[in-house]
């Protein structure tokens, strides 16, 4: 029999296959499964018009036949099988569609990860079997044809005996090595599993036969074995099923399994999009954050089926960085099942689906904060912060859609765990109020504590404390929300004043000028400027900024290690009511000395009074000790 030569671009993906370090070898079986799921399907079609099929539709199926003594795993399935033209064409030629498509410059580490992701199709096979023997009899033939490669060296093609239409493929399997234990794919729980695994969800059956052990009947010690015909997947899919089919346990319970999260998901969100992309979506949202979600090895991505086949376990593209908490399932019948990666990303239905996808998120979301507030809670303690990055990142683009789902503590909250919208403070925002104020703090209790804080709640006007480090940057992004600008009442003109109160300070303030002028160079640079300030009430005195750059911010972009060190502009405000202003105001003419002394002080306190360390605590000390003896 003549050996023939595989088409030169067929060589390269059999020679990556057989080379193949790829760990996944298990694919192999997701990918003849689906071929044969394939030729099924074409020949279940030509059956609902043809009645020489003479198949019933539940005699349709694939069949996996292990055999240890041969070493062997066959594939069985009785669909449209292959003339000996279409083997030629299909085994001894690479189709030229998508993946296939090997550049020869790629070296084998770029591909193993295709391998590994998508469909690679009937070559897969070699990365378990040394030898590949297809056996197959095209409907409305008579004759019935094998198919037989080794590998690179080539195939043959002959007749061969078989009376059913369809396809076997005989793959015997490769030796057993160190690393890889091929023999494995012969045991039934392997099988069994690699089964659910990839192809749980394809239409038609897959059988195996199984053996099960019972006693005879009529005796107590004696077992007789019969083997039966089992089905090993499930075939249909859960997203597939009708919604009220479903309860929530039906939904909890997939989550666990197919996430291994034992924590009940907050909810899920279940759906089928027809039009622009037809497709069914089942998505969850954890309660919990997972372990390495706040870190860099975390992985995004929602699991990808074409066609109820799983092509990429974490499809990234599909999920907005946002939302990256989110985990499901996409299934479409518009995607093609050996799509490779780089296509994808580039894929037009998978754009459509992604935002449709982060759409019905964003909806449920905003459902559940409008519904269930409880509930909203505990999903914004576990992923608000996600949130609040989103708004922030890439220079806000995303800023609209996700501002109305944020949170914050506020001051206008009864309990620990009261959190506001953005809405909700505007709701309540006082007619003549012409920002929405905010005060950034370590805590709640802290950001409370601050004197212009209680300055701006002594109006009657509410006050958000951002206890985050990004809150601030966040809301900097937004910049104003319903037209209200956002307004940090540690910097800058609160707006609360009249135009006479403006004035009236302004005199004050310059007529204090050298005072100021004296304090600031006692303290050397470190402030641009002292002035009073209306911010304060009972305090003498704070510090603020001017300028873009906040106090808080300040601390938290120096924290950063790659940032260079940013300071504030910052402020040092006294109290005009303050008896320690009038102190001030004596010592200038009175006592120089004792001015830069008291100077320093007042800035050290002002420091703490911020929650910002102070640069000589044991000199500070010092000085309060010398001014009690
Ligand atoms: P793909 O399935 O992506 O087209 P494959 O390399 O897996 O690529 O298969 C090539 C072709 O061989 C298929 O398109 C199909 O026409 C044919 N083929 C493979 N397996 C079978 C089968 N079990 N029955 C009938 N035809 C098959």
């Amino acid at each position: 029999m003549e050996q023939k030569q595989f088409q030169a671009e067929s060589k390269r993906m059999l020679d990556l296959m057989i080379h193949s370090i790829y760990t996944h070898k298990e694919i192999f079986l997701r990918e003849l499964i689906s071929n044969a799921s394939d030729a099924i399907d074409k020949l279940y079609f030509r059956s609902l018009t043809d009645e020489q099929v003479g198949i019933a539709r539940d005699e349709f199926h694939i069949e996996l036949k292990p055999d240890k003594d041969a070493r062997t795993l066959t594939i069985i399935d009785n669909g449209i099988g292959m003339t000996a033209e279409e083997l030629e064409q299909n085994l001894g030629v690479i189709a030229h569609s998508g993946s296939r498509v090997f550049k020869s410059e790629n070296t084998l580490d770029d591909n193993t990860d295709i391998i590994g992701q998508f469909g690679v199709g009937f070559y897969s096979a070699f990365m378990v079997a040394k030898t590949v023997t297809v056996r197959t009899k095209a409907y409305g033939s008579d004759t019935a044809y094998e198919w037989r490669s080794e590998g690179v060296e080539g195939y043959t093609i002959d007749t061969c005996d078989k009376t059913s239409v369809g396809t076997e493929i005989i793959l015997t399997l490769l030796d057993d090595t160190d690393d890889e234990k091929y023999s494995d794919f012969l045991e039934e729980y392997r099988l069994r599993s690699l089964v659910k695994k990839y192809s749980d969800y394809i239409r038609f059956p897959i059988c195996m036969e199984v053996t099960h052990e019972h006693l005879k009947e009529g005796t107590e010690d004696e077992y007789e074995s019969h083997t039966e015909l089992e089905t090993l997947n499930s075939r249909t899919p859960i997203w597939k099923k009708n919604k009220n089919e479903l309860t929530d346990d039906d939904y909890n319970q997939f989550y666990r399994e197919k996430f291994f999260d034992y924590t009940k998901p907050l909810l899920h969100i279940h759906s089928r999009s027809e039009g622009m992309v037809t497709y069914n979506s089942l998505l969850y949202i954890p309660a919990k954050a997972p372990y390495d979600y706040y870190t860099k090895e975390f992985e995004k991505g929602l699991q990808l089926y074409a066609s109820g086949v799983m092509i990429m376990e974490k499809c990234a593209d599909l999920l907005p960085d946002h939302f990256s908490f989110v985990r499901g399932i996409i299934d479409s019948e518009d995607l093609s099942l050996n799509i490779s990666r780089e296509m994808l990303q580039h894929d037009r239905q998978l754009k459509l689906i992604a935002k449709a996808v982060e759409k019905s998120i964003k909806n449920e979301l905003t459902k559940l904060l409008n519904t269930n507030r409880e509930q909203y809670v505990e999903f914004w303690k576990a992923f608000g912060i996600q949130l609040k990055f989103g708004v922030y990142n890439g220079f806000g683009v995303n800023k609209d859609q996700l501002q109305d789902l944020l949170l914050f503590h506020s001051s206008a909250a009864e309990e620990p765990d009261q959190f506001t919208t953005l809405a909700e403070y505007v709701s309540r925002m006082r007619e003549d109020q012409k920002y929405i104020y905010y005060v950034a703090g370590e805590s709640v209790t802290r950001c409370a504590a601050l004197p212009a804080a209680e300055l701006v709640r002594d109006k009657g006007m509410e006050v958000l404390y951002l206890t985050e480090n990004v809150d601030e940057f966040a809301l900097k992004m937004i910049a104003s929300y319903q037209d209200k600008e956002f307004k940090n009442v540690s910097a800058g003109d609160l707006g609360l004043e009249s135009d006479e109160d403006k004035s009236a300070l302004e005199e004050k303030n310059n007529a204090a000028k050298d005072l100021f002028e004296a304090m600031q160079q006692a303290l050397d640079g470190k402030v641009k400027a002292v002035r009073l300030s209306s911010r304060l009430k009972n305090h003498a005195v704070c510090l603020t900024s001017d300028g873009q750059i906040s106090l808080e911010m300040e601390k938290v972009l120096n924290a950063m290690p790659t940032n260079e060190k940013v300071q504030a502009e910052r402020i040092l405000e006294l109290n005009p009511e303050h008896p320690i202003f009038e102190t001030l105001q004596t010592l200038l003419q009175t006592d120089k000395d004792k001015l830069a002394q008291y100077t320093q002080l007042l800035y050290q306190q002002a420091l703490l009074i911020e929650g910002m360390s102070i640069e000589d605590p044991v000199a500070f000390s010092k000085m309060i000790c010398a001014l009690m003896v």
